[in-house]
């Protein structure tokens, strides 16, 4: 009998490298697909490391609702692997984050609990609250559960290495919890890998760029230790929006705004590296899920 399901189908992703978007003397750029697993998005891995984790443990029983708080792609990928595993789930999300993003949980059979779009963090402090309930419902918490960190770590941190024979001058991803910076980095550390490490974040709080948060002090996720990083660079949404939109018209690949500001920022470090260089860049989540923003021009 074939046992071979959706769970299995998560990770391995290929490394593609951009083509037309590079001019000569620049490094190589090569996009880490993450936007390919299942469900859309570089969560996938986080979602079942966690669950998988507490199940062995025994922390996570079959009749706990499992709960996070997520800009979107957490919240997708655990109702994706919720519903095969026969857990009921439940989002809490702002506002502000595209309407693909309800609908696709909704599809899952994830409950969505929509919070306030002025605070950035509002949807934390939401989970959290419930979070207390820990007789009914159990905690994913993406922002403080060092699981998130070692998916990463090894998931998309070994398989970048091993793909590229840990040949990688630099490492370009966005910061939203963190955990594929800091799982990717920790992972280059403790493989002598010599690669900078570029993260990157949103010029302003309220942003166009999902799934990444502005780091304005007042709050850092649990798993943060930027002295992982080489380099913190605030990205506008201009920049990253034409950037993906360019992605998608030149490369071929439709992936969200994240992504695109990743890759200006990856393309910033190539040029300046030079060739025969190796910038890797991840490619967070698939554009379907923004064609009711600004991302796609009307018309
Ligand atoms: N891009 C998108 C679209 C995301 O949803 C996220 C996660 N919120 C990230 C990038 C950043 O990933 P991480 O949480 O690992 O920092």
């Amino acid at each position: 009998m074939n046992t071979h399901n959706v769970l299995d189908s998560i990770g391995n992703t290929p490394l593609l490298p951009l083509r037309r978007m590079i001019e000569p003397g620049m490094a190589q750029v090569l996009m880490k697909m993450e936007a390919w697993n299942p469900s859309g998005s570089l969560k996938d891995r986080v979602v079942k490391y966690i669950v998988e984790e507490a199940e062995a443990a025994g922390t996570l029983k079959p009749h706990h609702v499992i709960i996070d708080a997520s800009s979107g792609n957490t919240g997708i990928a655990l109702g994706m692997v919720a519903s095969l595993k026969g857990y009921r789930s439940q989002i809490f999300m702002p506002v502000t984050k595209s309407i693909e993003r309800r609908k696709i949980m909704r599809v899952w059979g994830t409950e969505l609990v929509l919070t306030s779009g002025e605070d950035q963090n509002s949807h934390i402090w939401a989970a959290e609250e419930l979070a207390k309930d820990t007789e009914h419902y159990f905690y994913l918490n993406q922002n403080g559960n060092a699981g998130n960190v070692m998916s990463h770590y090894w998931g998309t941190g070994q398989e970048i290495v091993e793909e590229t024979s840990g040949r990688i001058d630099s490492f370009v991803a966005g910061a939203g919890t963190g955990g594929t910076l800091m799982g990717v980095a920790r992972y280059f550390r403790n493989h002598d890998v010599k690669a900078r490490v570029v993260g990157i974040q949103p010029a302003t709080p309220i942003s166009r760029i999902e799934g990444l948060l502005h780091f304005d002090g007042h709050f850092q996720p649990k798993i943060w230790d930027e002295s992982f990083l080489d380099d913190f660079v605030k990205v506008t949404d201009d920049v990253a929006l034409d950037t993906a939109r360019r992605l998608a018209r030149e490369e071929g690949l439709f992936c969200g705004p994240s992504t695109g500001g990743i890759v200006a920022v990856a393309l910033d470090e190539a040029r300046r590296l030079g060739s025969g260089k190796t910038v890797v860049a991840i490619a967070c989540d698939r554009g379907e899920r923004y064609l009711s923003t600004p991302l796609v021009p009307e018309g």
